[in-house]
């Protein structure tokens, strides 16, 4: 979170910077099967986020100490294109893209049915190519759709939203002035079917009130995102059977 600053996030008729109301979402659109290599791909643009997810395996886990006997291995590696934000970002993993990729290595593993596949390793590679604010949501909502795309089993979608406190309001989505600006990040990842909390990372400080109106703004916006997955997947379909790419 920022400091605060004289940057008014919300004006005198309660719409936010991009003419948003405090429980409107980015535009959101995904496509599944953007990448001929990967056994599953997906380009989610949030916002100003453009983000792609590539999938491979399962396959054996290498090198074999890594193996686990009982389940698959997911392995997700979150990483921002030098050229994504407007100050430069330093190629290459640093915390917070390690703790990033840890989180949502968890979330996944969370959906898929690991125990299917003993030995094996699931590689999710996230590459955020334009970065506005939520990219760890976007990307893992992003990755869930492309490990469907590999077609691996899953228990359920994996879906995300934010939500925030700016100007002393709880909005839902926030923008990178907001997130930059405002006093509280708070993303949550779900499995849709049975609401189960699979992410939750809090930045900056929210009441319990606050916090109790963030996550029903998100659990209210859940639905319609994971519509969004599910349609990116049934479009897919579509062309591979009427014989397109
Ligand atoms: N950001 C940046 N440079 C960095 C890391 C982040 O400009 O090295 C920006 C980027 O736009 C990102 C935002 O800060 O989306 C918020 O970052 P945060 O760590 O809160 O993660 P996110 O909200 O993207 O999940």
């Amino acid at each position: 979170m920022g400091t605060q600053s004289d940057i008014k996030l919300i004006d005198e008729n309660g719409l936010r910077l991009d003419g948003r109301k405090p429980g409107d979402l980015r535009p959101l659109k995904i496509q599944a099967g953007v990448l001929e290599r990967a056994d599953g791909s997906a380009l989610i643009e949030w916002g100003g986020n453009k983000i792609i997810a590539a999938v491979y395996g399962p396959r054996e886990a290498y090198p074999k100490h890594n193996q686990d006997i009982n389940k698959a291995i997911v392995k997700a590696r979150y990483n921002m294109a030098a050229f994504s934000v407007d100050e430069r970002k330093r190629p290459g993993p640093d915390r917070r893209s390690i703790e990033i990729s840890k989180v949502l290595s968890e979330a996944l593993e969370s959906s898929i049915m690991v125990e299917q596949f003993p030995r094996a390793q699931i590689d999710v590679f996230i590459e955020v190519i334009q970065a506005d604010a939520g990219t760890r949501i976007a990307g893992l909502t992003a990755s869930s759709v492309a490990i469907a795309d590999a077609g691996i089993p899953m228990r359920d979608f994996v879906t995300g939203c934010t939500a925030g406190k700016v100007d002393g309001k709880v909005v839902l989505d926030l923008s990178k002035e907001e997130d930059n600006f405002g006093q509280a990040d708070l993303p949550i990842a779900v499995l849709p079917r049975n609401n189960r909390i699979v992410l939750m990372q809090m930045d900056g400080d929210l009441t319990l009130e606050e916090f109790d109106q963030a996550t029903s703004m998100i659990m209210g916006a859940i639905p319609r995102i994971n519509e969004i997955q599910r349609s990116a997947l049934s479009s897919r379909i579509k062309v591979q059977d009427s014989g397109g790419e």
